[in-house]
């Protein structure tokens, strides 16, 4: 991804590139096209392996997400929140019957979330996850997919949409349901579908979904979550979904380079612990599951109601969408076996993201949108990341600066 480091000189190219100027013999008219010719290919041959990454298929279209978000999105679902929200429970248990997914909590789609007790001392129900599983070959092995589809409701008369917080991750969710659902041979492991209820609400519904789980946890081998992957950090025109969690998972690293990304996307690989505990993956995170979190960022629209579907960038939605799809699908069929590791293994991998990220921001088009504070903390960041990638290495008191900028600045500043 990072351009300059992939440009690095091949020494195998340096070596024919020798040969013809260090060599005491004087070499022949055709000895020295051939090295140069050598060297050109070496040098060709590099560029096109850095610029081509792999491109995944791309079966899900613009068509098939965008009236999910307009249906989640529209006045009528009052913010999905609380009672409001039962509607869309409703839509996802009846997107996942149609295409034939079983219950995934037992014989129902929905798992019943509790509140305080009433006077009565009974139980409430304040809301519901609802989830729904396509068996594999194995049905000792699980991949969870999710996003939560609660929003903010109704404030002061005004309805909060959440189009991309977060209908534009449960559109994802549904997609990528139907196309594994509509696949002819069933994956490996088992994948579990959940949208969960009560996100909006300190993450109730993964909470209570880890400590009630249909199964073991120890059987779950990733779970993925989508959170606002409609917009794009900071309002500003970047082609960048962020995809945090590979850092406890070495093998999710390599799912991710074998992936690639759909054309016109470009996924930056952060450690969660730059943003702390921001979505559905943090229960989950505290149980050492495998775990990936894609997210496009905060935008000046985040938790308003100006979060609406007409500023939902489609393109890039079904883009990620395709993305998620890939990844989900190496785990699924067996070609990634994820394993928890404490410690946070990202190497250059962030750095080179962030520096990515900073440059892009810095371009002439994308600077009048920036105060004279954020160009100050982007380029200093940018400046930090370059002399780490120079480096070749990154030590820890770098991540620790790392991970302070970019508290600032990927999540504070915009
Ligand atoms: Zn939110």
């Amino acid at each position: 991804m990072n351009q300059p480091l992939l440009r690095k000189r091949d020494p195998a190219c340096d070596r024919v590139r020798g040969n013809p100027v260090t060599s005491p013999v004087a070499p022949s008219f055709l000895a020295f096209f051939c090295a140069a010719w050598l060297c050109l290919l070496a040098v060709f041959s590099t560029a096109t392996a850095a610029d081509k990454k792999p491109t995944p298929p791309t079966p899900i279209a613009v068509t098939d997400v965008k009236p999910h978000v307009e249906w989640l999105a529209d006045p009528a679902r009052r913010g999905r929140s609380g009672d409001s929200a039962r509607k869309s429970a409703n839509y996802l248990r009846d997107h996942f019957r149609r295409l034939k997914l079983r219950p995934l909590f037992g014989e129902s789609y929905f798992q019943a979330l509790p509140g305080r007790k009433d006077e009565k001392q009974q139980p409430r129900t304040i809301g519901q996850n609802v989830g729904a599983v396509l068996p594999g070959r194995r049905s000792d092995e699980i991949v969870i997919l999710s996003a939560h589809y609660d929003h903010l409701g109704v404030r002061k008369n005004t309805v909060y949409p959440g189009a991309d917080d977060n209908a534009s991750g449960v559109a994802l969710m549904l997609e990528i349901a139907r196309q594994l659902a509509t696949r002819k041979t069933p994956p490996d492991r088992t994948i579990a579908f959940v949208g969960f209820d009560l996100e909006e609400r300190l993450l109730w519904g993964s909470r209570w979904f880890t400590a009630h789980p249909p199964w073991p946890l120890e059987r779950v081998k990733l779970f993925i979550t989508a959170d606002m992957v409609g917009r794009s950090l900071g309002n500003l025109p970047l082609p960048t979904v962020f995809c945090l969690g590979s850092e406890h998972a070495p093998q999710l690293r390599t799912v991710l380079d074998r992936v690639g990304s759909p054309d016109g996307l470009e996924v930056a690989r952060l450690g969660a612990d730059l943003i702390g505990t921001r979505s559905d993956y943090g229960p989950f995170r505290d149980r050492k599951v495998p775990f990936l979190f894609f997210s496009t960022g905060e935008h000046p629209d985040y938790h308003t109601p100006r979060d609406t579907p007409e500023k939902v960038d489609y393109t890039k939605l079904a883009r990620i969408s395709n993305l998620v799809l890939a990844v989900l699908t190496e785990v699924a069929d067996g070609r990634a076996d994820p394993a928890w590791t404490d410690q946070v293994q990202l190497g250059l991998d962030e750095p080179r993201a962030l520096y990515r990220i900073t440059s892009l921001m810095m371009e002439e088009e994308r600077q009048q949108e920036l105060t004279d504070l954020q160009k100050l903390l982007i380029s200093t960041t940018r400046n930090k990341c370059r002399q780490i990638l120079d480096a070749g290495k990154i030590t820890a008191d770098d991540r620790k600066w790392l991970v302070r900028a970019s508290g600032l600045l990927l999540f504070s500043v915009f």
